[in-house]
């Protein structure tokens, strides 16, 4: 069996980061939620005021800024889970509200961002032995992925998880926000210039709509072992 990379892309709350976690941990693969990558600039941007609420973002401001921005995964022992830090800072939480996803298709548009983040990404991958999720791995950051999954769901059945997660987080949000926002993001990260949100030609297409995550899981699991043999 050989150590490859699996890349995971599709829409917005699709399940893609479940089951890239889900599937890190069967095969003992370092999982790197390149999303998190895009809403911590996104959050820099907002605490350094770079963008404000209805304001047109100045791109040239978070370019600017982007040699101080410093992005970092660290492995949490007591949960189990990997997490985010900017700057030395945790920010796994406050990085998933719904106000950073507001702005963050806006932010993840620019393509000096998206330099600066594709290169770290490849760098996390030069060893192999890893799932990446996102909306651009299988055609831009890894086109020669050994497995390329694109994941999908139908729309009420995203939006409807999504809202889930984030009142079980905590959240106080409408479900009409989440599907107001679930809908822009998927219309901005597919009719943006720079690497839009796109099936890869060679990825297979994983409709998880009906399935548990158990059997979505196993699914992808079978797919993994057949490209590592
Ligand atoms: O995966 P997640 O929903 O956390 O991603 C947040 C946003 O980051 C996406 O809506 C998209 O704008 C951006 N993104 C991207 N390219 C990736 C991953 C995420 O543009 N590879």
């Amino acid at each position: 069996m050989k150590d490859i990379i699996i890349a995971l892309d599709g829409h917005s709350a699709c399940g893609k980061s479940t089951l890239a976690k889900a599937m890190a941990k069967e095969l003992k693969y370092i999982y790197v939620d390149s999303g998190a990558m895009y809403r911590a600039v996104t959050y820099y941007a907002m605490k350094h005021g770079l963008v404000k609420s209805g304001e047109i973002i100045d791109p040239k401001l978070i370019i600017d800024q982007l040699s101080n921005i410093n992005i970092s995964f660290n492995y949490n022992s007591s949960t189990g889970k990997s997490e985010t830090f900017l700057n030395g800072s945790n920010v796994e939480e406050i990085i998933r509200t719904i106000e950073v996803s507001q702005f963050v298709s806006e932010v993840s548009k620019i393509k000096e961002v998206r330099e600066k983040l594709v290169e770290f990404q490849q760098q996390l991958g030069k060893n192999k032995g890893v799932v990446m999720d996102g909306r651009d791995i299988g055609t831009t950051v890894f086109p020669d992925a050994k497995l390329k999954l694109w994941i999908t769901a139908n729309n009420e059945i995203r939006v409807a998880r999504r809202y889930k997660e984030l009142l079980e987080k905590g959240y106080k949000v409408s479900l009409e926000d989440v599907q107001e926002n679930v809908k822009q993001r998927d219309y901005e990260d597919s009719h943006r210039k720079e690497s839009p949100l796109a099936k890869a030609e060679d990825a297979i297409v994983l409709d998880n709509s009906f399935l548990t995550k158990t059997e979505t899981l196993k699914k992808a699991i079978k797919l993994a072992k057949e490209a590592q043999s």
